[in-house]
């Protein structure tokens, strides 16, 4: 029976895919889920990344122990039906996924449970094309983080990621093979990459995605101090913005909110122009959520995509 609630996620007694409920956020419209990160701490290095706020050493990325025999015990507590989504607090496909393959390991412990399990894939990285055989026998969707095209500001915004235009590939090359796939521009930054959504939306549609979650920056001190030390002028407009007129919702920082709805709003705008599905995540205006959930779940086929696609 799958979960109807967050609540009684926890009954289920895992160890290492666990409930996801992000700091009890009032703000959060995600389904009921479970999370499981294969790594602790990420190799891309966005400056903007939240999760450094909260995990020890966040950059000096290392695999989770043991992770392949928790995940198969896990397994057998799952509920039928369960959501799995990874990540949320690293890149499944961080660099060292090539060589330690855990990620992979892990859908591969999957598809022993074939059309039961629901995987939502969240990644910065191609490197998730190299699982396409194993993702054609489970039921899933995979939703690629694209914040810029332009490749030199991508460099300093996300230094370890993969470059946008190898994503916009895997997005063509999973979307090619039948993988429901999505995009989520997030975040959204005013005096950045605001500029840049259309282009985004209209590339990632061009690669095959079907679906669009939208998110504005919503920094924690650490993230803020290395946005400003990389983009001083940028930061100078936002300061007032984030930390005079915004607000602060739980440990983060927000926008004001006419001007967090307005830059959502046009990104609702344009996807409902080029055809998306589209949400927004964490905002707090679930009327500009038009799709079967706000994550890209709701992408994930009846059947193992083998079977979906006939
Ligand atoms: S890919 Fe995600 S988890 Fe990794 S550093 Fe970037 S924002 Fe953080």
């Amino acid at each position: 029976m799958r979960p109807a609630s967050r609540n009684q996620l926890w009954r289920y007694k895992t160890q290492i895919i666990r409930p996801f409920d992000p700091w009890k956020s009032r703000l959060c419209t995600c389904p009921p889920k479970f999370t499981l990160d294969p790594y602790t701490g990420c190799e891309h290095r966005c400056l903007y990344c939240y999760a450094s706020s909260y995990i020890r050493r966040f950059y000096e990325c290392r695999p989770k122990k043991d992770l392949l025999r928790k995940v198969e015990r896990d397994l057998r507590r799952l509920p039928g039906g369960a959501l799995i989504s990874i990540s949320n607090s690293s890149d499944p496909y961080t660099p060292m996924e090539s060589k330690l393959m855990l990620t992979r390991g892990c859908l591969q412990l999957f598809r022993r449970r074939s059309g039961d399990l629901r995987i939502l894939l969240i990644t910065k990285s191609d490197l998730v094309a190299r699982d396409v055989d194993l993702l054609l026998g489970l039921r899933c969707a995979v939703t690629f983080t694209i914040t810029t095209l332009d490749e030199s500001l991508a460099r300093r915004l996300e230094p370890g990621a993969p470059t946008p235009s190898r994503r916009i590939e895997a997005v063509r090359r999973l979307s090619g093979k039948g993988i429901p796939v999505g995009v989520r521009v997030d975040p959204i930054i005013p005096f950045l990459n605001d500029g840049e959504v259309e282009e985004i939306l209209r590339e990632a549609k061009d690669a095959g995605a079907v679906h669009a979650t939208f998110s504005t920056l919503k920094p924690r001190p650490d993230g803020w101090r290395r946005l400003e030390n990389a983009f001083p002028e940028v930061c100078e407009k936002l300061r007032p913005l984030y930390f005079v007129e915004g607000e602060r919702i739980g440990r983060s920082y927000y926008l004001p909110k006419p001007l967090r709805f307005k830059l959502v709003k046009g990104a609702a705008e344009l996807s409902e122009k080029l055809g998306l599905s589209y949400a927004c995540c964490r905002e707090g205006f679930p009327e500009l959520n038009r799709a079967g959930s706000c994550d890209g779940s709701h992408l994930i086929p009846v059947k193992p995509i083998r079977e979906w696609i006939g």
